[in-house]
């Protein structure tokens, strides 16, 4: 029930995405949407810690998750902070160039075109790589995984047999079992999307996704 709710919300969210990117050329007002998307995920990173916010309030990212997976894996590299802290640069850059007066109209137009670029590279990045390639350098998730990066956790129960189904359906290719420390598995790239809690067939992956849960389950330990 709770599954279900949820991919009801992402669809809700995917649909008001690509309605901002629909009419926003003509209503650049909308643009604005942006910003409570980035409040909503800055509060989820410090409710709950490194990317929370893009696997559960991510608008663009519900819409990305909804296109046909492709079977590829984002390249690990991309997850590197340094590609995101230049794709910030550039974008800033950009921003710094264009700066001047201008009407919230005007500048409503502005975050509407970098919405549709930075969409438009994703989409790219999907046909090539995975549908969650922008994730994996969108500025704003490393911004969030930096403010409490390890707030959270999966831990991984001893009836896991290594099959690497959990592997198979993290977008990023996390293999929590392989990477997990006494136990836990702890990466600040992880968006808590549960993928792979809900592929073990085992049950063999719990997620922990705020500090008191983490806490509790330390002492447990
Ligand atoms: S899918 Fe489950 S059983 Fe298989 S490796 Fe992952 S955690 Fe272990
Ligand atoms: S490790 Fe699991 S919860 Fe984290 S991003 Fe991968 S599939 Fe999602």
């Amino acid at each position: 029930m709770k599954r279900t709710l949820k991919s009801i919300k992402r669809v809700i969210e995917a649909l008001l995405f690509l309605a901002v990117l629909a009419l926003g050329w003509k209503y650049p007002y909308l643009a604005y949407c942006l910003v409570l998307n980035v409040a909503v995920g800055l509060a989820g990173a410090l409710r709950h810690g490194g990317r929370h916010g893009c696997g559960n309030f991510c608008p663009r990212g519900a819409f990305y998750s909804l296109l046909p997976d492709t079977g590829r894996k984002v390249p690990p590299a991309l997850l590197k902070k340094n590609l995101s802290i230049v794709v910030m640069v550039a974008m800033f850059a950009g921003l710094a160039l264009w700066l001047r007066p201008m009407s919230l109209r005007a500048w409503g137009m502005l975050l509407y075109i970098m919405i549709a670029i930075t969409t438009t590279v994703g989409i790219i990045g999907w046909l090539v790589f995975n549908r969650y390639f922008w994730c994996s350098v969108c500025p704003m998730g490393k911004i969030y995984k930096t403010i409490w990066p390890l707030k959270s956790g999966i831990r991984v129960a001893e009836t896991c047999v290594k099959c690497g189904l959990c592997a198979k359906a993290c977008p990023f290719g996390f293999f929590p079992p392989g990477e997990a420390k006494d136990g836990l598995f702890r990466n600040p790239d992880c968006m808590h999307c549960r993928r792979c809690v809900e592929r073990c067939p085992r049950h063999a992956l719990s997620l922990f996704s705020t500090v008191e849960e983490m806490r509790n389950e330390t002492k447990n330990h």
